[in-house]
């Protein structure tokens, strides 16, 4: 079961992931955007981890409402709105529950996905967060229907995201900074995929137990 506590050692273990790939993150980003996703994401996540040390987070819905209100707030540039949105549906898919079954989690998650929908129009394949996160969701809800454990769930959904992480390197970008570089976009990661798996990995090392 994943209560607040849990959801708040995901987000803290992603932020730290963040700042320790700052420069992996802005230097993807200045081949195909404007070399700042970096910067802007370790920006909102650092201000995240500081107020959840104010915040209440007695529950997974209020840590989850903190940290997208804060990266709103914050990040700015496309990711900023994309990844406030998806820890607000998150926090409004858990509502005020104490503790989050694997199930509600990637029901969770998937409406956070939704959400990065709802807002950006991605769709697979053009080369966005959405391509990582997507198949994590996948993986995640098939491994729970197959009866593994939040665990197993979890990794498996750790090597989907990293699969559709590399599987945007020769995607032609479709959304975004990128999409305006045409055919150029072809041949780089994407930055926002590239920490969307990051985020999903946190996931796997945090919420494992
Ligand atoms: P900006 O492009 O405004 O500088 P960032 O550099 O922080 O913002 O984030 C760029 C990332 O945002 C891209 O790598 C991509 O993954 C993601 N992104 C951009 N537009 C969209 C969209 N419409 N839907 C989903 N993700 C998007
Ligand atoms: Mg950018
Ligand atoms: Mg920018």
């Amino acid at each position: 079961m994943v209560d607040g506590e849990a959801i708040r050692s995901w987000l803290s273990l992603f932020a730290t992931e963040v700042a320790r790939n700052r420069d992996l993150l802005t230097q993807l980003d200045s081949a195909i955007g404007d070399a700042d996703h970096g910067a802007n994401l370790d920006r909102g996540t650092s201000a995240a981890v500081s107020a959840f040390g104010t915040a209440d987070h007695s529950s997974p819905g209020s840590v989850l409402k903190t940290m997208g209100m804060t990266l709103v707030g914050t990040v700015g540039g496309a990711s900023g709105p994309l990844y406030g949105t998806l820890f607000l549906r998150m926090a409004g898919c858990a509502g005020d529950a104490e503790r989050l079954d694997a199930p509600a989690f990637a029901a969770a998650l998937r409406a956070g996905l939704d959400g990065v929908v709802a807002r950006g129009r991605a769709q697979a394949g053009d080369k966005t967060m959405y391509d990582a996160l997507s198949p994590a969701c996948d993986a995640l809800d098939d491994a729970l229907a197959a009866g593994r454990d939040i665990g197993d769930a979890l990794s498996l959904a750790t090597a989907a995201a990293d699969a559709g992480r590399d599987a945007t390197i020769p995607m032609l970008a479709r959304k975004g900074r990128a999409s305006y570089l045409g055919e150029r976009s072809v041949g780089h990661q994407d930055p926002g995929a590239t920490s969307a798996a990051l985020l999903v990995a946190a996931a796997a090392q945090a919420l494992s137990g």
